[in-house]
């Protein structure tokens, strides 16, 4: 391999904009980022990064700004809509807090962008927006990899990294076609509100994540800005698959009836809630206006992630569904091993990829079980059952909270893991 080497980077979203950042800092290889949108996207709600995620963004350079822009409120409440407040914690990260060093932040997804968007840009790394991946020319040799975009304009590196989401092009188009995202049952649906809009004593209950268990779905709720003047909320609940041939066709049916119907449909799943958080709720759908539904998919596990010269990252590789809270912190963690295995010369990229698969499955596949498990909280119950369900809960938070340990639960196991510490071994020559 030559001293000095390229890679072309797919996808300007938390892992893109990361892999060329870490790319740039760390190894001498020079990334190009090529994105689909004509323009930084202002879609997405908000993100919860757990401390493994901010350790890694700070690693970057990025946490001080984000940290400027998102809220770090990490307390953590759990309602019932009939029972009222089932538990809570003042500090659902302390374990993770006093572990690594970081707590939680919940984020526009646009912030998140910016701000990594901006580092690029400051360490002048080239982004071609409005680019769309078309084809993908990679002789599996020593000649290199070839982009190829709607626009008709190529372009030739040594890697190419496939950072374009859950729908990911260059998965379906060359790594690994047969892997197809496949929906989790669950549909939701969010905002994201001026807390103006809200009364005060609204706000004041705004101190973190809320959680409201109805027998529907669930109610989250959470300030999203360091001010806390922005509150992003969202509603989640099972959702069969729209029963017509084309299923894009029936979910922008099903999308529009829900949207119309939401204030009716959320005013009637809290008709029988009573107490000051039930009319928070009831402010938070008044107070909306914009509202988008969103199907939830994942990818199976089991999947392959590279082909020749090229790797899928992040969603494209991975995408769990979001109920462990851990997708972009799962992109950061494989942007650093990546780049970690690609600093050294000498390894080669059959090698890194080899190495890259066999230290992130386990820990992929934990988490993807996690998110399923926490998501199953969210499927409809009859009244029994949600008693069921609530009495559970309210033992699962209340037990360790009187044992002092309620602050290890949430996923803390999870926040405190840090991917630097994973040891790389050398397996054997590979060819390119
Ligand atoms: C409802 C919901 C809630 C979530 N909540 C959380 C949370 O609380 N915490 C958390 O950590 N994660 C959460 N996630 C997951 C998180 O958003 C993803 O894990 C994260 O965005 C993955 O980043 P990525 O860069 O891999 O992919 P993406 O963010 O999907 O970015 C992919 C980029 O590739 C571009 N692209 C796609 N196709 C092409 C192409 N052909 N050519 C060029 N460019 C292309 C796209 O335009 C996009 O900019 C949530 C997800 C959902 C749906």
């Amino acid at each position: 391999m030559s001293s000095s080497r390229k890679a072309i980077i797919i996808g300007a979203g938390p892992a893109g904009l990361s892999a060329a950042l870490r790319l740039h800092q760390t190894t001498n290889i020079k990334p190009v980022i090529y994105e689909l949108r004509p323009e930084p996207t202002t879609l997405g709600g908000a993100i919860g990064i757990p401390s493994n995620g901010l350790r890694l963004l700070d690693r970057l350079g990025v946490y001080d700004a984000l940290l400027k822009r998102g809220s770090s409120h990490s307390g953590f409440a759990m309602y019932s809509l009939t029972r009222g407040r089932l538990g809570g914690l003042e500090d659902f990260v302390a374990h993770a807090r006093a572990e690594t060093g970081y707590g939680y932040m919940r984020v526009k997804r646009v912030d998140v962008v910016d701000v990594l968007l901006d580092a690029v840009q400051k360490a002048e790394i080239p982004v071609y927006f409005g680019r769309k991946l078309v084809g993908v020319l990679d002789g599996e040799d020593k000649v290199g990899v070839s982009a190829q975009f709607e626009d008709g304009s190529t372009d030739n590196a040594d890697i190419l990294l496939g950072c374009d989401g859950i729908h990911s092009a260059v998965r379906r188009m060359y790594v690994d076609p047969d892997q197809k995202p496949e929906y989790s049952g669950l549909s939701g649906m969010f905002s994201i509100i001026p807390a103006s809009r809200l009364s005060e004593s609204a706000t004041r209950q705004m101190t973190g994540l809320s959680v409201t268990l109805t027998e529907q779905g669930i109610f989250m709720a959470a300030p999203c800005t360091a001010g806390k003047d922005e509150i992003y909320w969202g509603f989640q609940r099972e959702i069969p698959v729209p029963d017509t041939q084309h299923s894009r066709d029936g979910w922008e049916v099903r999308g529009r009836q829900e949207v119309d119907g939401f204030r009716d449909n959320l005013h009637e799943t809290l008709a029988n809630g009573q107490g000051d958080w039930i009319d928070t709720l009831r402010q938070l759908v008044d107070a909306t206006n914009v509202i988008k539904l969103y199907p939830i998919y994942r990818l199976p596990l089991g999947g392959t992630w590279s082909r020749g010269r090229c790797l899928l990252l992040g969603d494209a590789a991975h995408a769990t569904q979001p109920h462990a809270g851990q997708g972009v912190s799962l992109a950061l963690e494989d942007v650093f091993l990546i780049c970690r295995l690609l600093a050294d010369p000498t390894r080669s990229i059959e090698e890194a990829y080899a190495s890259f698969h066999r230290i992130r499955s386990p820990r992929v596949a934990e988490i993807h079980q996690t998110a399923a498990r926490n998501g199953a909280v969210r499927k409809n119950a009859g009244p029994f059952g949600q008693w069921l369900k609530e009495t559970a809960l309210w033992l699962a938070l209340s037990v360790p909270s009187g044992l002092g340990i309620g602050d290890r639960l949430l996923g803390q196991k999870h926040s405190t893991y840090d991917i630097e510490e994973e040891e790389i071994l050398n397996i054997s020559h590979g060819s390119f």
